[in-house]
């Protein structure tokens, strides 16, 4: 597509990588955040093989690597010791791996990529109203530097889960999942295997999950560990400052996998270290049409539970930049554009919200069928290979998958990582 300018509401993962992508391509990208730093907050996330192939498009996979730690499984456990969940990436390719990253190095990677590109930053800028029309977009905001308006050929929506800019035509559901979770970020763990994302479970009520996380950018040697604690949204805002309820969850760990609790006990100290994270369930009929496009959670969040969000993110912006590269015509990119994600994000969406209430949910009869289902499942060897290739983010439909190696094919112009320049 000839050069454009293009508006990108909001500085998450999936408005970096479209940035990096589009302005690669030569075109004109203003990047609206309305944080006015970037975050370095955040719940440690998985990055997954998907994701993991579009950082090797965008020639930021090295960087990541080097600051991330390497997951080489996934493993589910009861209180009584059952396996419940035993995924390797292996079982779905010899060379699949997961990389638990800390939110502030998958953010400082996909900025050092951004640095050397001509973007038009407004940091503290909250986009308030956003017009489309067939000529183009008019985005106005507010903020630390005062107000602005300003027009665009194009405009990408990529806000997060709670967006206001979703045409509602577009939207089939847009709703907050009843089930929440309390996070922190803590030192190493180092009494349980280190390149494994370990799961406890009890009931679909109670979930604990503990993922490696490597390290940020600031202290590259010190490797961290996220903790993860499922809890009811509606309970989310008794935990803050609750030391009680830090006591309760300790008594529990100690008592139901006191595998885990040696490290919890020793790193938990107090209400202060957990953050709440609530989910929404966004579906929608299309992603883009005209001047507007809408990416990342803004056009599909959906419950953690398969952990693919960021990578979700991560594929639209690679999709965006494909199609875009292929046509001048707006039809032919939304319709390519489509082709790209709609079959993955359908399924994914799909598995999410058929799989979550089995771990996160008050219904005894789900957990128990969980409990009695699972083990078995994991024992056929077509059923393992599919959830590693669910986990893995290469799936496009039940019998179809992504070429990550496709995916993986540098960004034109640039040299592929570790080739030096010149
Ligand atoms: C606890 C938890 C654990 C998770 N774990 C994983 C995992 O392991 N793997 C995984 O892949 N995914 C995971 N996810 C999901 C993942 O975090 C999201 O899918 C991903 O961050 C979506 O990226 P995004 O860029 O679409 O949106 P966001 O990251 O939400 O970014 C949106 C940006 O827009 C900005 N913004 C909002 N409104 C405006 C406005 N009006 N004007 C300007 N700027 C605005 C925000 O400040 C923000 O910077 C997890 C989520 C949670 C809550």
């Amino acid at each position: 597509m000839q050069p454009q300018r293009i508006a990108i509401i909001g500085a998450g993962t999936a408005g970096l990588a479209s940035a990096i992508v589009l302005a690669r391509q030569g075109h004109a990208v203003t990047l609206f955040e309305q944080s006015p730093l970037m975050s370095t907050v955040g719940a440690g996330i998985l990055l997954q093989p998907s994701g993991m192939a579009v950082f090797r498009h965008l020639g930021v996979l090295d960087d990541a690597l080097a600051l991330g730690a390497r997951v080489t499984a996934l493993r589910g456990r009861l209180a009584n010791g059952t396996l419940l969940i035993d995924s390797a990436y292996r079982e779905a390719c010899a060379e699949h791996f997961g990389l638990g990253l800390h939110r502030a190095s998958l953010c400082h990677v996909l900025l050092q990529a951004l640095q050397s590109l001509p973007v038009t930053w407004h940091m503290g800028a909250t986009v308030t109203q956003l017009d489309v029309d067939d000529d183009g977009a008019a985005v106005a905001w507010t903020g630390t530097n005062g107000s602005g308006l300003a027009r665009f050929d194009l405009a990408l929506v990529a806000n997060g889960a709670r967006s206001p800019f979703r045409p509602r035509e577009w939207v089939l559901l847009d709703e907050p999942y009843p089930w929440g979770a309390v996070w922190a970020i803590l030192p190493e763990c180092g009494t349980l295997p280190r390149d494994i994302l370990h799961q406890y479970f009890h009931g679909a009520a109670r979930m604990m999950g503990i993922l490696p996380t490597g390290a940020v950018p600031e202290a590259p040697r010190q490797p961290l560990t996220s903790l993860f604690w499922s809890v009811p949204a509606a309970e989310l805002d008794a935990w803050q400052g609750s030391d009680a309820h830090v006591a309760a969850f300790k008594a529990e760990v100690r008592m139901r996998w006191p595998a885990a609790s040696g490290w919890i006990d020793e790193a938990v100290q107090g209400p202060a270290q957990f953050l709440p994270a609530r989910y929404r369930d966004v579906v929608m009929t299309r992603f883009g049409a005209g001047r507007l496009g809408v990416l990342g959670d803004a056009a599909h969040a959906m419950s953690p539970q398969l952990g693919q969000g960021v990578n979700m993110a991560l594929l639209d912006a690679w999709a965006l930049g494909q199609a875009m590269q292929e046509t001048d015509d707006l039809d032919a990119l939304w319709a390519r554009y489509h082709a790209l994600r709609l079959p993955s994000v359908r399924f994914y969406q799909f598995m999410s919200r058929a799989l979550t209430p089995f771990y996160q949910s008050h219904s005894r009869a789900l957990g128990l069928l969980r409990d009695l289902a699972f083990p078995w499942m994991y024992r056929m060897p077509w059923l393992r290979r599919e959830m590693a290739r669910t986990v893995s983010g290469i799936k496009a439909g039940p019998f179809a998958e992504l070429s990550l190696e496709a995916i993986a094919q540098p960004v034109p112009g640039q040299l592929p990582e570790g080739v030096p320049p010149g």
